[in-house]
């Protein structure tokens, strides 16, 4: 597949769903993507990425960023306090909120430098141990948390159990966003994004249905 036909079909169910394409932001997901791929989709214009490790984003970015302006780097993976000022530095948008500790470690951050990415608490909505974000039970708790942090919060995000349906968990995620009138949603990835749409999803994160299977690190 390529960006061009993802971007076709983000538009389209947008108006099957009576919403704006435009409404709906495309994060391409670019992490352990060879640099050919990216520079391939850089090439077309697209400047919005998403990255699931810090690390792995540091050794990339700064040096596209050279070559290609506007860069909308946006961080869709776990996020440990100790790395919250790199991520800080690096990303438009981090959508991986999801304790009370890092919380206030963006918050001290975000005093310190005057700057703040955008923020998306994570909700495990499937309540999955191994997957991290705040319980549903818990979210309005945490959003008012970090709200009184003065943080920019700007949505929820979701990664629905790979074994369910999708949609339960796009409609639980949206139901929490709205009673809390928070107008970000950030869900959807290569298999299920049209799903996402549909349910009201602001920012869809896909990868390799853009970029093709990910190449596992030799
Ligand atoms: C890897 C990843 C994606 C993209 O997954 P695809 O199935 O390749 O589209 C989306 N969201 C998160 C949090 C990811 O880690």
């Amino acid at each position: 597949m390529s960006l061009s036909v993802i971007k076709d079909r983000i538009a389209k169910a947008a108006i099957k769903a009576g919403r704006q394409p435009d409404d709906i932001k495309l994060i391409a997901v670019s992490k352990v993507q060879p640099p050919d791929r990216v520079v391939h989709v850089l090439e077309q214009g697209h400047r919005c990425f998403g990255e699931n490790k810090v690390q792995e984003a540091d050794g990339k970015w700064p040096e596209f960023g050279k070559s290609y302006s506007d860069l909308d780097l946006h961080l869709i993976g776990p996020l440990q306090s100790n790395k919250a000022r790199a991520a800080m530095g690096l990303f438009d948008a981090i959508h991986t909120l999801d304790r009370p500790k890092l919380a206030t470690a963006i918050a001290r951050l975000a005093q310190e430098t005057g700057i703040c990415p955008d923020l998306f608490i994570q909700v495990n909505t499937g309540e999955e141990d191994q997957k991290s974000g705040v319980l549903p039970a818990d979210a309005d708790a945490f959003i008012a948390t970090a709200r009184n942090l003065d943080l920019p919060v700007k949505g929820l995000m979701c990664i629905p159990p790979v074994d369910e349906e999708p949609s339960l968990h796009f409609a639980l995620l949206a139901k929490i966003a709205a009673r809390n009138g928070l107008p970000g949603l950030s869900m959807g990835m290569s298999d299920d994004f049209e799903r996402a749409i549909a349910l009201g999803a602001t920012h869809v994160r896909v990868g390799s249905a853009i970029f093709g299977a990910r190449v596992p690190p030799a």
